[in-house]
């Protein structure tokens, strides 16, 4: 961005700013990447503060979130500056998707709802709103998944790649297919083809992105498998890492472990949620496996790479979920030793088939279990980072550490945090570092030699 003072001393014209608030997954952060993408070449600029914007997005997630709670305080938060400078706001996501018209009739200061599959219209639709013409109602699916992919930035060295959109699952408590709408792949070949060109413009890591990944084109017998798009992947020269999410652990199969080992850019981290430890709420949840597949699964994927990290995402508080069940969630996790874990408390999600569930698990328990789960997973991160200590690992530095400026940040094969002295001319390489200290979100180091071993 311009700084002001330059803009003032030269015929600069004035930029206008969007400030945008996401909230949620990585699908949904993907997304206002693709939106600051659209953006580009259109008058508006990002800035990180909502007090200078021009235009404010508040990008929903409705799937972890606590969603409409979340908007409408955002919406109040901003309410002062459409009233004293005319701000543009706009509401996109899972929410938007979901309420539409209702949310624009509930708050009169908002411009426009955008779902998630229509997001390419947002020059249209912006263009309509400073119109004046109307206020803008843009919700729907798209068949083609192309239309809605937009290349992220050309300069990251790390991009977020979508391969499918949707999901076909229905588990009970989950809003995506009803907001996100039915499975989709994209072609492999426009796949492929937009990695080659992130890589010749510098990516080395690549994250394949999908609510399903390994069902990707799984109708389509012309296409190809999602282990044959990896093996294609693989193939491409420059390209370091590949990682995806999320998978299915009903869909990951064992043919699929076996192959993970001779994958060599695949990076060795699985994110597989289980969601619940007891047989009888993961049959509620409509998970479609039982906890001692799951667990199969684990022992399998340990066997085929043994220093694999598994992360995973937990539910507690669902309808009916007895002590002992959350009991057995706990048990589960003892026999995995996840890595590091998503925990949620279970709350309804209109239109969902739990909705019609009574919420029947009292804030308060949740709140207890919720607070046990993560301080026994706490426990175990923690022995997990420790026993990193004087490790040497390849870490893909990404940026300035958000501690200090003198201190860099990157991410190991094994998607570890690591911060380490050094300084921004190592963003985008590959070093290796040695670990002095694990904490319980991430590691601190130093860096090496280019002699020393990668463990
Ligand atoms: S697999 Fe289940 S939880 Fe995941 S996106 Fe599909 S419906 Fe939602």
């Amino acid at each position: 961005m311009y700084p002001l003072s330059a803009i003032a001393a030269t015929n600069i014209p004035m930029q206008k700013r969007v400030y945008i608030e996401t909230y949620g997954c990585q699908m949904n952060e993907h997304d206002s990447e693709r939106i600051l993408r659209l953006l580009e070449g259109s008058d508006y600029l990002e800035t990180k503060d909502a007090q200078e914007a021009d235009f404010i997005l508040i990008n929903t997630c409705s799937v972890r979130e606590k969603p409409e709670h979340k908007v409408y305080s955002a919406l109040g938060r901003y309410r002062w500056l459409k009233e004293k400078r005319g701000v543009i706001i706009g509401v996109a996501g899972c929410v938007a998707q979901q309420e539409g018209e209702r949310i624009l009739s509930k708050f009169p200061l908002l411009d426009f709802v955008v779902g998630p599959q229509k997001i390419h219209h947002l020059n249209e639709i912006l263009g309509e709103v400073e119109g004046g013409r109307r206020r803008v109602c843009e919700i729907g699916f798209e068949d083609n998944v192309s239309a809605n992919t937009i290349l992220p930035h050309s300069t990251q060295h790390r991009a977020f790649v979508t391969i499918m959109q949707g999901c076909d699952n229905f588990c009970s408590y989950c809003i995506v297919p009803y907001v996100r709408g039915r499975e989709r792949s994209r072609p492999s070949h426009t796949i492929i083809s937009e990695i080659e060109a992130l890589v010749q413009k510098g990516t080395k890591e690549v994250i394949l992105l999908g609510q399903n990944v390994n069902s990707y084109a799984k109708n389509d017998p012309h296409e190809l498998t999602f282990l044959q798009l990896l093996a294609k992947i693989n193939e491409i020269q420059g390209l370091e890492r590949i990682r995806f999410t999320t998978s299915h652990p009903r869909d990951f199969t064992e043919e699929f472990i076996e192959s993970f080992a001779g994958l060599r850019r695949l990076c060795e981290h699985i994110h597989l949620p289980f969601q619940a430890g007891s047989n009888t709420v993961l049959r509620r949840m409509k998970r479609g496996y039982t906890k001692e597949e799951y667990l199969a699964k684990v022992i399998k994927l340990r066997e085929v790479v043994p220093n694999a990290s598994i992360t995973s995402d937990v539910m507690v508080g669902f309808p009916g979920e007895k002590e002992r069940d959350f009991a057995q969630t706990l048990d589960l996790m003892r026999a995995v030793q996840f890595d590091g874990l998503y925990s949620f408390k279970y709350s309804p999600r209109k239109g969902t088939g739990a909705a019609r569930w009574r919420d029947d698990i009292p804030a308060e328990i949740k709140q207890r279990r919720l607070e046990i789960l993560q301080e026994f997973q706490r426990g175990i991160t923690l022995r997990k980072n420790k026993a990193l200590e004087s490790d040497v690992l390849e870490v893909l530095v990404e940026g300035c550490s958000r501690n200090s400026p003198r201190e860099m940040m990157g991410r190991t094969r094994c998607n570890r945090i690591v911060n380490f002295p050094g300084g921004d001319d190592l963003v985008g390489e590959s070093v290796k570092v040695k670990i002095e200290v694990g904490l319980t979100n991430s590691l601190r180091g130093e860096l090496c030699y280019k002699e020393e071993k990668i463990c």
